[in-house]
């Protein structure tokens, strides 16, 4: 019992020292300009709205929704960063544009997980947990897989076509 009290202290102390989940929307995002843009209006009377009215912020690795405050009507919008996309023509599955890209080029970097979040604690960004690294990493596993497939193919076609465009100059070394 004495074990399992002093843990239960030891969280709460942790969640007390943890910055408490504010609605208060800190520190670098990244964000499709133009698509925010876009949305930030009102869903009820078409207002433009402001990022000093936003409650609250979901956020999953690089895309958050907003749920923005309308000064006008008070109706609360929810407000997307960025676009997102269907994976294998499922309705169901979107994933983030943005987060996509983001995890493509940390794979293509030679990057894992906690080699992105390094560069992400950097800046002061939130952090991608390996579930959802994992989640978009299957996702663009198979095109870089494909793209490294195809570039083989087409270094290996090059330098047949080098061996048949030199094949008289190395008939004369043999
Ligand atoms: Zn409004």
């Amino acid at each position: 019992m004495k074990i399992v009290n002093s843990l239960r202290e030891k969280k709460a102390t942790k969640n007390d020292n943890k910055p408490a989940e504010s609605n208060l929307i800190e520190g670098p995002r990244l964000v499709d300009l133009k698509e925010l843009g876009k949305n930030l209006r009102c869903c009820k009377c078409d207002e433009v709205l402001c990022l000093d009215n936003v409650s609250d912020e979901t956020r999953v690795a690089f895309h958050s929704t907003l749920k923005v405050n309308c000064p006008k009507c008070n109706v609360v919008t929810l407000v997307s960063t960025g676009k997102c996309h269907r994976v294998n023509n499922n309705n169901r599955t979107k994933r983030s544009d943005i987060t996509t890209g983001v995890v493509l080029g940390a794979v293509h970097a030679g990057y894992g997980c906690s080699g992105l979040n390094k560069i992400l604690a950097c800046v002061n960004m939130p952090l991608i947990s390996s579930k959802i690294f994992k989640r978009y990493e299957r996702e663009v596993g198979p095109a870089i897989e494909k793209a490294a497939q195809e570039s083989c193919k087409r270094a290996a076609s090059e330098e047949r076509q080098l061996v048949l465009n030199n094949i008289e100059k190395l008939c004369e070394f043999l």
